[in-house]
């Protein structure tokens, strides 16, 4: 028996990385001396699901996994369709010589938004609107739920951009043009993966296998780039670095935030990607971020132009600039054979690749992945359920922005009657959940959010919201026999179609489509509010003095009730502009404290309404 307790120990003392009561020091550091260089540059290593066969993550010990932007769409899948894909990967990585658990990544970046019947809450650029931080942190809270119920530990959110050009088609991923705005959003990062206690300040941290991992992006100046490029030039001094594009990393990772994403963009012609000085002596010796770092998509690819022209010069200058994941969607097997060979020949010091690693596994135990490294069926129920659509109506109600209540002061339009004859309700976006959600819903650009996504529809919620005794009559594209009719008043809801990253570059920002003509036509033969759908302010000028009232919705996500809560008077309006609406694009870049500035509405504008008794 004495040789029995004493083989046991002696064993117990040897797997002292699979003791959930060491320290976690402790087991990183026992574990990360057992690997080999191999297994090392596996964990380094995250690939795209569709390349996540069988056999593929133990056979290269790869690390971690994702669902990016360019994955096959799975509409329609259901949550435990998702974790049981997630579990036999899992399995997969598990069944290697040291059992290291791969962490699952995913851009639940306003919900869970690549899931069918996931809630979705707005986008980034109406919340900011909201200025009401708790509220985001309560959405972080409903997020990780809602990913943990598909067996996924991680999310790539919160973006902290801070957007500063309006013609940049990622903006609406950008809570504000405003830094302390931004700053404060930062409780997304609580939300997802728990306050950080006392014992912890200072380290990456998740609360638990009902919280994920976050993920702070894009290091850093993505919502700088000339003329709103995306993945362009940012040009600015250091001093505008440090005050505008930085302020919101301190704040995250005082919130303990586990992962930062590098952008793809330049600062002053060099490529972040391969920024030495920002990465390692900035955020990791100077901030003492300790998490770990993770390249974009294809990111270190990007460093030359064309992407991948000299992709050992990539790997070299990226990982030796201090990235610590690399996701990459295609050629992973070149990535760890370029990798090996430059370690091998001393190109690459062992020392960055075993600071990568400790990064890595570090969050890995931290969140508790090794004792809970697969999905946890009693979360199923989480995934889109009620109580998470009416926090989602609460920040869509919270996230309007009233610029116009009226021609003049004394005459306001809103709140709407509920009892009345006849009102039209107009325009492509009215019954359109896809184009209500926008990019990043479904599918990387959205376009398949219409059909595949649960939720309320601005029409059908103004429907449910009259009263039964008046009439809606809904056209997308009201022509003069169905205007010529007698309506009390009209809702044109209107905007911009989804899009997301480089498709939503634009440097019109005029209203897309029939959107300018229904506007005109409308009001022009009725009282109308104008409900704008979009990722960020258009061109109003021309229309605005037509309308009665208008209003800003942003991208409001699946519980389009929220937009008729407030039309109609059961909420007031208290959405501010967390954005400068400028009068042409001519103007841009224009941002509050620009010197001559000169909006259609300020940074900061918005007017309110009482609720109705
Ligand atoms: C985006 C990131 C995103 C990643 C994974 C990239 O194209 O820039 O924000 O997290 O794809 O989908």
């Amino acid at each position: 028996l004495l040789m029995f307790c004493l083989a046991v120990l002696a064993r117990a003392d040897h797997l002292k990385y699979k003791d959930p009561k060491k320290p976690v020091s402790v087991r990183v550091k026992d574990l990360l001396a057992r690997m080999t260089l191999a297994e090392k540059i596996g964990q380094m290593t995250q690939i795209e699901r569709e390349n996540a066969t069988t056999g593929v993550l133990s056979k290269y010990f790869i690390g971690s996994v994702l669902s990016g932007g360019g994955s096959v769409p799975s509409p329609q899948a259901s949550a435990e369709a998702w974790a049981s894909m997630v579990n036999d990967m899992q399995k997969d990585a598990l069944s290697t010589r040291l059992g290291i658990p791969m962490l699952y990544g995913i851009d639940a970046v306003h919900g869970h938004n690549n899931v069918y019947k996931a809630t979705i809450f707005p986008h980034n650029v109406g919340l900011g609107a909201t200025r009401d931080p708790a509220l985001v942190k309560r959405i972080g809270e409903a997020t990780a739920l809602e990913v943990r119920a598909t067996g996924i530990p991680y999310a790539f959110a919160p973006c902290i951009a801070v957007c500063r050009d309006p013609r940049w088609g990622r903006c609406y991923e950008s809570y504000s043009e405003d830094p302390k705005v931004v700053q404060s959003m930062t409780t997304l990062i609580s939300g997802l993966q728990g306050d950080v206690p006392a014992s912890e300040a200072g380290r990456p941290y998740v609360g638990g296998s009902k919280k994920v991992a976050a993920c702070a992006k894009h290091y850093v100046g993505d919502g700088g780039t000339f003329l709103g490029i995306n993945e362009n030039n940012t040009v600015i001094d250091v001093h505008g670095l440090m005050t505008i594009h930085m302020p919101a990393y301190y704040n995250s990772i005082i919130r303990g935030v586990s992962t930062v994403m590098v952008s793809y963009s330049s600062w002053n012609g060099k490529k972040m990607h391969a920024n030495h000085f920002l990465i390692t002596d900035f955020l990791k010796k100077k901030l003492k971020f300790r998490g770990f770092v993770i390249s974009d998509w294809q990111g270190i690819d990007r460093i030359t132009s064309p992407p991948g022209v000299n992709y050992s010069y990539s790997v070299e200058a990226g990982v030796g600039a201090g990235i610590d994941m690399i996701m990459v969607p295609f050629g992973y097997t070149e990535f760890i054979d370029d990798l090996t060979a430059q370690v091998k020949s001393g190109i690459i010091p062992m020392s960055r690749i075993d600071d990568a690693v400790y990064r890595i596994l570090r969050v890995k135990f931290t969140m508790g992945l090794f004792e809970s490294p697969y999905a946890d069926p009693s979360l199923a129920g989480e995934l889109g359920k009620q109580e998470h659509r009416e926090l989602a109506r609460e920040a869509v109600r919270k996230s309007l922005v009233l610029l116009k209540n009226g021609k003049s002061a004394s005459a306001p339009l809103l709140p709407l009657p509920k009892k009345a004859g006849k009102i039209l309700v107009a325009g492509s976006h009215a019954d359109n959940l896809g184009n209500q959600c926008g990019g990043w819903t479904i599918t990387w650009q959205g376009l398949d959010g219409n059909g595949n996504t649960a939720g309320t529809t601005i029409l059908s919620a103004i429907k449910s919201t009259v009263d039964p005794s008046t009439q809606v009559v809904f056209s997308e594209n009201p022509d003069s026999t169905t205007l010529s009719d007698k309506y009390d008043y009209a809702v044109v809801v209107v905007g911009e179609p989804p899009y997301a990253e480089t498709f939503g570059d634009n440097l019109n920002l005029t209203i897309p489509g029939s959107g300018p003509s229904v506007i005109q036509s409308v009001c022009k033969s009725m009282k109308c509010v104008v409900v704008l759908i979009s990722g960020r302010p258009l061109v109003m000028e021309p229309y605005i003095g037509a309308i009665d009232a208008f209003v800003a919705a942003w991208l409001p996500g699946s519980e389009g009730q929220g937009v008729a809560d407030v039309l109609f008077g059961d909420y007031g309006f208290s959405g501010k502009l967390a954005r400068t609406w400028f009068k042409s694009v001519d103007q841009l870049p224009m941002n509050v404290g620009d010197k001559h500035y000169d909006p259609l509405f300020p940074f900061g504008f918005g007017l309110t309404t009482e609720a109705k008794k």
